[in-house]
């Protein structure tokens, strides 16, 4: 079946890592520090431990409120996400790549990062998304179960078939999508990895759905 809707994971995809990582493992480390009077080291060592064990598979773990609960974290948490606005890199390839494919395409979003977060990174971007979806915020679930790629074909009144997506992560953008059928590709910056699913940057994807 023809191509009808072309979907991007966000972090790692069109957006480097520096925006979550600043909040997730400068600002919240700093925030516990200052709360429980902290060394900032140790309060870092203990964040990142308090990570571990909920772990990437929950949807938790991408949920900035309940870490503030979690950690007993002072202060109101939303204006952080806009705070931390400069640090929102987009990867050199995204404008033409998103021009490219969207004149055939409507492209959307599918990312397992919170709908706050999301936010500040879209306005970084610039495109006008068909769709954004936010697996934690929208489906409190994490993108790693193929029933997630499921609901957002429901919703677009497609079949998985007719559904592209590209993501940096191999689990939760390449198998747990093509496992539904969806014409998936993991993106490998690094150019380490070869095969016949690998984009080394979007305008390679690109050249393969034009
Ligand atoms: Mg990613």
């Amino acid at each position: 079946m023809p191509i009808r809707v072309v979907s991007f994971d966000m972090e790692g995809t069109l957006v480097d890592h520096a925006y979550s990582k600043q909040i997730w493992e400068g600002d919240i480390p700093a925030l516990y520090a200052e709360a429980h009077g902290l060394p900032l080291e140790e309060a870092r060592k203990r964040v990142l431990a308090e990570y571990a064990e909920v772990g990437e598979g929950q949807p938790e773990w991408y949920d900035v409120g309940y870490w503030w609960k979690r950690l007993g974290l002072p202060h109101y948490w939303r204006d952080l996400p806009k705070r931390r606005k400069e640090e929102c890199n987009v990867y050199p390839d995204v404008p033409s790549a998103l021009t490219r494919l969207g004149k055939r395409y409507p492209l959307i979003v599918c990312s397992n990062t919170i709908r706050e977060f999301l936010k500040i990174q879209l306005e970084c971007i610039e495109y006008p998304f068909s769709r954004v979806f936010s697996a934690p915020t929208d489906f409190r679930a994490v993108k790693k179960a193929p029933d997630f790629y499921q609901r957002v074909c429901e919703i677009l009144e497609i079949e998985p078939t007719e559904l592209a997506h590209v993501g940096d992560h191999a689990e939760f953008d390449y198998q747990a999508p093509k496992q539904l059928g969806v014409k998936a590709f993991h993106l490998d910056r690094t150019g380490e990895l070869n095969g016949e699913d690998v984009v080394h940057d979007l305008n390679e994807f690109a050249g393969r759905l034009l």
